[in-house]
């Protein structure tokens, strides 16, 4: 087992380099390592750097989804709860993306603690990259129904972290606003 700050240190490698080149999900065109860090951040936060596998976790979260990731290379290189967090987190992109949203509201309350964190952290960097100062209608509608879906999805989760669940709040908060 790496020490704590090896296992975080080697995730962000890790995730830098398969999401090398690849840009965020949503309307902002940040590279996608600025949502890893912050997602990993959010989670070091919430539980005040008690859970290395955790933060690795959610450096990790997206590998599997989107780069060519396994859950056994994440168990050799990591941990098994470090590759299981992250299947956790991982949606069937075989699947149609209402499908996939629809799973994840419903699949939502059954994740572990750690997942339930992981995906309220992910939701809350999400939707604050949806908020844009001067929205244009499409931009205003993508972040209404993304905040709709994210706010189901976060209900399944909340309870386990109080600061993170505050955390969104004021993320829904300000997306509101600018609806
Ligand atoms: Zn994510």
């Amino acid at each position: 087992m790496l020490s704590p700050i090896r296992l975080v240190s080697e995730a962000a490698e890790l995730a830098a380099h398969r999401h090398n080149g690849l840009a965020r999900k949503g309307r902002s065109s940040d590279p996608y390592i600025n949502h890893l860090a912050e997602v990993a951040n959010l989670l070091a936060t919430a539980t005040d750097g008690a859970d290395a596998e955790l933060v690795a976790a959610g450096w990790l979260h997206d590998t599997i989804e989107d780069t060519d990731t396994t859950r056994e290379e994440l168990a050799q290189r990591f941990s098994e709860r470090v590759a299981s967090l992250v299947v956790e987190c991982t949606d069937d992109m075989s699947l149609p993306k209402a499908e996939r949203r629809r799973l994840q509201v419903l699949e939502a309350p059954k994740k572990s603690p750690g997942a339930k964190l992981i995906k309220i952290a992910d939701k809350i960097s999400n939707t604050a990259a949806r908020i844009q100062t001067d929205p244009s209608a499409e931009e205003r509608e993508d972040l209404a129904d993304y905040v709709e879906w994210a706010t189901q999805v976060v209900a399944g989760c909340r309870g386990g972290n109080p600061w993170l669940d505050e955390k969104f709040d004021a993320a829904v908060k300000a997306a509101r606003a600018v609806l």
